[in-house]
């Protein structure tokens, strides 16, 4: 598969360099040349196939066959080695659960399967790759957790000081080896500020080969469509209308529900779930798109002012801003109404929702107050024991530490705090 930059300068690239360079050298997110869709009887037959037959089928046409069809289902496989379950919460509203994996955020599938990738293709390189990554929060802890001990791969992330959780921050931080975090100075958007700017750098990359893992990375973005087949295996019900409400702020993981969708899974509606921070949910309001500053929210990894991945929504539905608002809704919550809205899912559902997925639960029922006739999933895209401090006096309970954060919370934080691109930059080049 071909992929070209969204800023049509730089020169068409293979998949292979499309995940090492992570963006093109005109700063263009990459994206397939070719989306093909997928045979009916896949869609009809999806219950008769493992997670792991799904994924191969539905990511095959972007990989081609750049890598081999054995190795690249070792790759899936061991990506895919965790549960996906889709809970009943209300009428007419599921939840997919994605924090079953050693993160327990949904960003671990993307960091996995990007790490293998990257870890088969730069096999035989004597050039290590410096994978150099900015976090809101989860994507660190995912991205550190993927890719410890992968040979040839040396890992930075850059984090805003003070704006993760504790058990985020210590994902991040504590698990040395070939991982090194950076405590930022500033807000998630300065640390992306600064990543960008370290990739046009040629000080920087006439010596250091980098990419990024964040859901620029076509590798971190693309293996995120399987949630939405994961999620349509498993409804009783596959001829009610469906509609993912999907809790966002970079858009990767909205936008990979697109693709599925292109791919001829039968989406109906998407609509993306924002906190405070709501340039799309202002866009589709008004037709302005604008970016602003980003600012704290209690589901901090969509405090994002600037999503990375709405140019390649724009480009699935070609830059035709009524063809988007046809099949893509947007809603904004403030942080009162998505902790009212935990305490409704805790009291009345029985269900522990973090922030974030909480987030998606309401704008699954704004939807359904003018829409009928359609089921809702929601992605819930972290386990609450991720948001402690926030949760827990939500529902006035204690949530018990599962074992994969029992395993770090009590590890030594380790971090080199930095408050400037110079910094950021000596860094890189002293290693
Ligand atoms: C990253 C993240 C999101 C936002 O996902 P995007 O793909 O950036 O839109 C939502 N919830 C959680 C818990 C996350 O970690």
């Amino acid at each position: 598969m071909k992929y070209h930059s969204l800023h049509k300068k730089a020169t068409e690239t293979n998949f292979k360099n499309a995940v090492i360079k992570g963006l093109a050298e005109d700063k263009g997110l990459y994206f397939p040349n070719e989306i093909k869709r997928l045979p009916t009887a896949f869609i009809n037959n999806i219950e008769q196939l493992s997670n792991q037959e799904i994924a191969f089928t539905a990511i095959r046409q972007f990989v081609g066959d750049e890598i081999p069809k054995a190795e690249l289902q070792r790759i899936i496989d061991e990506t895919l080695s965790f549960d996906f379950p889709l809970v009943a919460i209300e009428e007419n509203i599921k939840t997919l659960e994605l924090f079953h994996g050693p993160t327990m955020a949904f960003k671990d599938v993307g960091a996995r399967f990007m790490a293998r990738c990257l870890g088969y293709l730069n096999r035989e390189s004597h050039r290590e790759v410096t994978v150099l990554v900015a976090t809101s929060g989860d994507t660190g802890g995912a991205v550190a957790s993927g890719f410890l001990g992968v040979k040839n791969v040396n890992v930075v992330i850059l984090y805003p000081s003070n704006k993760v959780s504790e058990v985020q921050e210590k994902q991040l931080t504590t698990l040395g080896k070939n991982i090194k975090a950076l405590e930022v100075d500033g807000t998630f958007d300065d640390c992306q500020a600064m990543v960008k700017k370290a990739f046009l750098d040629t000080g920087i990359t006439s010596v250091k080969q980098l990419t990024s893992a964040n859901s620029i990375n076509i590798a971190r973005w693309l293996p995120q469509m399987f949630y939405f087949f994961f999620a349509y295996k498993q409804l009783a019900d596959k001829n009610k209308k469906l509609v993912f409400s999907v809790p966002s702020g970079n858009f990767g993981n909205i936008c990979a529900g697109m693709l599925a969708k292109q791919l001829g899974l039968p989406i109906h509606h998407f609509i993306a779930a924002n906190n405070s921070n709501n340039v799309v949910t202002r866009y589709l309001q008004t037709g302005d798109y604008i970016v602003k500053p980003s600012f704290q929210t209690i589901s901090n990894a969509m405090d994002v002012g600037d999503p990375s991945n709405f140019i390649r929504i724009q480009k699935i539905y070609k830059n035709d801003f009524e063809a988007l608002k046809n099949d893509l809704y947007s809603y904004s919550f403030t942080d009162d109404e998505t902790r009212e809205a935990m305490l409704h899912l805790y009291k009345k559902c029985n269900y522990i929702a973090d922030p974030h997925g909480a987030v998606g639960y309401l704008g699954a029922k704004e939807y359904l107050k003018e829409n009928r006739g359609v089921q809702c999933v929601f992605l819930e895209t972290a386990h609450p024991v991720k948001f402690l401090d926030v949760v827990e006096p939500i529902i006035g309970n204690n949530i018990p530490l599962p074992t994969q954060i029992q395993e770090v919370i009590h590890k030594t934080k380790e971090a080199t705090f930095i408050s400037s691109y110079t910094e950021l930059k000596s860094f890189l080049l002293d290693k």
